[in-house]
């Protein structure tokens, strides 16, 4: 599986890598009985450009609720996950995001989603204004931005050829 790349309003583009794309597609809600998953995302900000790439994450773990069709992420146990990630990389990987599944083939987010997206990008501090947030569906993965300075959150749209070699 090769990484996927999608264009961001502000002329970015954000890329995710092969092996969280790997790890989410194994989580992928295909059984009638698949429970759905989720964690954090994390990645870099690429210097001089608005170009987001994000290269790991967190998994469901202790402490998270996983429903056919309701994932909540605890909070404890996937930032020391962040906390480790940030360390190992010499601060240089950061917290971009949120991705949980859906049981549908192309996902779209619940108002509870929404509800949960706007009240991360409302908590959170981060180095950046901007937020990633994945749906993994059955088929087709889906990924929208969230900007905090303008409370707004947009359906990224996929480069079908597009590759980025950072
Ligand atoms: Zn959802």
């Amino acid at each position: 599986m090769k990484s996927l790349v999608f264009s961001a309003p502000n002329e970015g583009r954000v890329k995710i890598s092969e092996e969280p794309l790997k790890i989410m597609n194994s989580y992928c809600q295909s059984k009638r009985t698949d429970a759905e998953a989720g964690g954090m995302l994390f990645g870099r900000f690429i210097i001089d450009s608005n170009d987001i790439v994000i290269d790991d994450l967190s998994v469901p773990m202790k402490g998270d609720i996983r429903k056919r069709t309701y994932f909540h992420r605890s909070v404890k146990n996937h930032q020391e996950v962040l906390n480790l990630v940030y360390e190992e990389s010499s601060g240089t990987c950061h917290y971009v995001g949120e991705w949980h599944t859906h049981p549908e083939n192309d996902p779209s987010p619940s108002d509870i989603d929404l509800k949960n997206w706007h009240r991360v990008m409302f908590m959170t501090i981060t180095e950046s204004n901007l937020f990633l947030f994945i749906i993994v569906g059955i088929t087709r993965i889906r990924i929208w931005q969230g900007n905090k300075k303008l409370n707004q959150i947009i359906p990224l749209e996929l480069l079908e050829k597009e590759t980025m070699d950072i």
